[in-house]
């Protein structure tokens, strides 16, 4: 009998993560453990342009002069930061594409301004990273922004440019943000007073209150993932679950409920070879 290999431990739990793994374990293996390169998308290109606008008019654009043309002067300068570094330009956008998502990314900034006004937002912290730990488990997570409010209560706000969750998945979703209330309150001795996910697209503000409970909760949550992924590791056992997540996923190729061979990711992902190609739905 053949025995198995120990694959090695992530080093970290963020709420991606976690969606990841419940997700489908064998593409968080991929991603986490194998380190398989992702290819960029428009998609996600859309999202790192909008927060690096968003990011910009906060850092250089003093309260009283962020106006929607202020911001839409950051997406220009973002716009060749971000689609021409090294994480994007491999999208190889033609000009009438990169337009076309230019044009959108201004729309979701405009749709910003409908949500709050940020001449009245105090800003303590940008794209600001939080850890902390949990037993063995380090827990680690960006924020959009650290806020603080008229009461001086801390509110951790977090930009989304796809649509807003269903009813379904909003708690799901809303997991994440216990996540972010968790860190700060380790990492800064005070829980957050809320968590604002703006959803840009629409535009609405999903907002939720962290409470002892829901923290509680957060931390149970974490340590049973964690002590799953645990396990997959120890056995190399990591189960492909298909859905409708596949036409998304980047793995595909490497996946057994399509033909492929997950062994090949070993490879692939320590050797650093070149980012796949996404395979067509
Ligand atoms: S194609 Fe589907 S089942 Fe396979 S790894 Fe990706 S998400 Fe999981």
């Amino acid at each position: 009998m053949v025995g198995h290999v120990s694959l090695p431990l992530p080093s970290t739990l963020s709420p991606s993560k976690v969606s990841a793994f419940k997700d489908c374990a064998l593409a968080f293996r991929f991603a986490a453990i194998d380190r398989l390169p992702e290819p960029p998308s428009l998609w996600t290109a859309k999202g790192t342009l909008v927060h690096r606008a968003l990011e910009r008019l906060f850092a250089h654009i003093p309260v009283g002069a962020r106006t929607v043309d202020a911001a839409l002067a950051q997406l220009d300068l973002a716009r060749p930061e971000v689609l021409t570094g090294p994480e994007y330009a491999a999208l190889g956008l033609d000009g009438e594409a990169e337009a076309e998502l230019a044009a959108d990314a201004a729309q979701l900034v405009r749709n910003y301004f409908e949500l709050e006004d940020p001449n009245q937002v105090n800003t303590i912290g940008l794209e600001l990273t939080l850890e902390a730990r949990l037993g063995t488990l380090r827990l680690r997570g960006i924020v959009d922004r650290l806020d603080v409010g008229p009461d001086g209560e801390l509110i951790i706000v977090d930009y989304k440019t796809g649509r807003a969750p269903g009813i379904a998945y909003e708690q799901q979703k809303l997991g994440g943000v216990h996540f972010y209330a968790y860190l700060c309150e380790q990492m800064l001795g005070r829980r957050p007073a809320r968590v604002q996910l703006l959803h840009l697209r629409e535009p609405v503000v999903i907002e939720s209150i962290p409470t002892d409970q829901s923290i509680r909760g957060l931390a149970v949550r974490a340590a049973a993932v964690w002590a799953a992924v645990e396990r997959a590791c120890q056995f190399d056992d990591f189960r492909p679950k298909p859905g409708r997540l596949c036409d998304y996923c980047a793995f595909k190729a490497y996946c057994p409920a399509f033909g492929g061979d997950p062994a090949l990711a070993v490879t692939a992902g320590t050797a650093g070879k070149t980012a796949l190609q996404p395979v067509p739905a």
